[in-house]
């Protein structure tokens, strides 16, 4: 394995601080330095970027992110077994690693850091989507971060950036494409990790655009989108009734076929369909 740092080996690491993975805590680990390097450089250019990462682990990622440059890394990990590993990381990167023990769901990590802030990490599975509609669904727009790299099951990575007419189609899609350029930037096996899962992964990017790409009140474009796809199989005509009583006569308005179902709708009409109906 090639060096990036003069630290020892992600087996050695495990195995110095006794890291068996843990399930409960979705840990499979990436051990090889190049992959994580190059995970790094998904995200961008990093030198002058402050980066959140969740779910730091032993710190395969870590090391690769500031390898790469990043300006500072503040990582939030749940598992208190992994705080030593990570401190020998920030002994050899004086000042720039910081790490915060805790449920990245209830700390407000992003607060600490300093904009341009980049998020890179390699998810737990469990709290991934969350986290990931969190970011996505700010206060305000822009939000405080620029990017997102971000590791999911491949299935969570095609929802993201999928095209209407296809199955994967749905909320997350236009959650992500309404405001950000995404794109699938990496593809991994199972063997890539240790333990390896049983699904594959892909790495995805999302760059937050500085505007929405088509303006639309945030509340009621998830409320329509919301009901479009809680009954997919349904003409909008049926599913979105809920929504206003005179849906069909909004739907002609903005020329959507009441017949047609949410997974042919682009974000372009939805939000067509929201200021229709906000306005
Ligand atoms: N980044 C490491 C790597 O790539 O090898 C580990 C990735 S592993 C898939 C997920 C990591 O997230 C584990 O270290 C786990 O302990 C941590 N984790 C799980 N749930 C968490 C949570 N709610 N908040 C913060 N960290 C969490």
């Amino acid at each position: 394995m090639a060096m990036i740092d003069g630290l020892p080996p992600l087996r050695e690491v495990i195995a110095t601080h006794d890291l068996s993975a843990k399930k409960a805590l979705g840990q499979n680990f990436l051990l090889d330095l190049n992959l994580t390097a190059k995970i790094a450089r998904q995200a961008g250019d990093l030198s002058g970027t402050d980066v959140l990462e969740v779910g730091p682990g032993p710190g395969g990622l870590t090391r690769g992110l500031l390898a790469e440059g990043a300006r500072k890394v503040l990582a939030v990990e749940k598992d208190p077994r992994c705080l030593p590993a990570l401190a020998e990381i920030a002994d050899a990167y004086p000042g720039r690693l910081e790490v915060v023990e805790g449920d990245a769901l209830a700390i407000n990590a992003l607060d600490r850091l300093t904009p341009p802030i980049a998020i890179c990490a390699n998810l737990p599975y469990n709290v991934g989507t969350e986290l990931l509609v969190r970011w996505l669904t700010p206060p305000a727009w822009p939000p405080v971060w620029n990017t997102l790299t971000l590791m999911f099951q491949k299935e969570v990575a095609e929802r993201i950036v999928a095209k209407p007419g296809s199955k994967a189609y749905g909320r997350l899609a236009i959650l992500a494409q309404w405001r950000c350029d995404v794109h699938v930037a990496m593809h991994l096996p199972p063997e890539a990790f240790t333990p390896p899962p049983k699904v594959s992964s892909a790495v995805v990017h999302l760059r937050a655009l500085a505007e929405p790409r088509f303006e639309a009140d945030p509340k009621i474009l998830e409320r329509v989108v919301a009901a479009g796809f809680n009954q997919r199989r349904k003409m909008l005509r049926a599913s979105l009734k809920g929504v206003s009583p005179n849906i069909e006569e909004h739907l002609n308005a903005v020329g959507i076929a009441p017949t047609e179902r949410a997974e042919q709708v682009s974000v372009e009409q939805f939000c067509a369909l929201a200021r229709q109906l906000g306005g």
